[in-house]
């Protein structure tokens, strides 16, 4: 039991206990675990894992911490689009995909982009519902980088909807969380929303 971490007052469960349970699902899924193309999918399953759900090891707020504040007068909006990323959900543990868009209207203080992807990251690789990460890292932001607003859109596809129960495909989620002048003022938000494009009609 050496090897077992604590981290958020969660035990984590040592490598050959996460084999094991992968064993498990592999039996419950009908096949045979002992078998030869099987015999190293559960270490494989494990280290997966830790890819997909590294999110838990990261401090968002420690990323938006190092903020410049040369530039130069600029007080406009400052948007990312396109930020892929890859999830999981939490009921099922499938796959989300999907992009983020995400902006802000900076008070003294900004962030390296790269910082803002990083953030939408770290949310993503942990267990998700995708209105939970849309505030989170809405939230998030606004709370380190006290600007004057923040604005997330989230567009993805879930694959417990694709490749299990209703078997919808081609369907995406679109969710959004508007804080400060994003949520207040109809001009900041139509730019946003502009900016981001595609959802121009969304407006009000
Ligand atoms: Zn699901």
């Amino acid at each position: 039991m050496k090897d077992n971490v604590k981290h958020q007052g969660i035990i984590k469960p040592t490598q050959k206990e996460a084999e094991d349970a992968v064993r498990t699902l592999l039996r419950w899924a009908g096949d045979d675990p002992e078998r030869e193309g099987l015999l190293d999918t559960p270490k494989r399953v494990a280290k997966s894992y830790k890819e997909f759900f590294r999110g838990y090891e990261e401090d968002p707020r420690q990323t938006l911490s190092r903020t410049f504040e040369e530039v130069c007068g600029y007080d406009e909006m400052i948007v990312l689009r396109d930020i892929p990323f890859e999830s999981h959900c939490e009921h099922h543990m499938a796959p989300i995909i999907g992009r983020a868009h995400v902006g802000y209207l900076p008070d003294q203080r900004v962030v390296g982009i790269s910082k803002l992807a990083r953030v939408v990251e770290t949310y993503a690789k942990r267990l998700q519902v995708q209105e939970k990460m849309t505030a989170q890292i809405a939230d998030c932001i606004q709370e380190v980088l006290e600007p004057l607003g923040v604005g997330v859109i989230i567009q993805a596809t879930h694959e417990c909807m694709s490749t299990r129960g209703v078997h919808t495909h081609g369907v995406s989620m679109v969710t959004s969380r508007m804080v400060g002048a994003f949520r207040k003022d109809d001009k900041t938000r139509r730019e946003f929303l502009a900016v981001v494009g595609t959802f121009d009609s969304h407006k009000g």
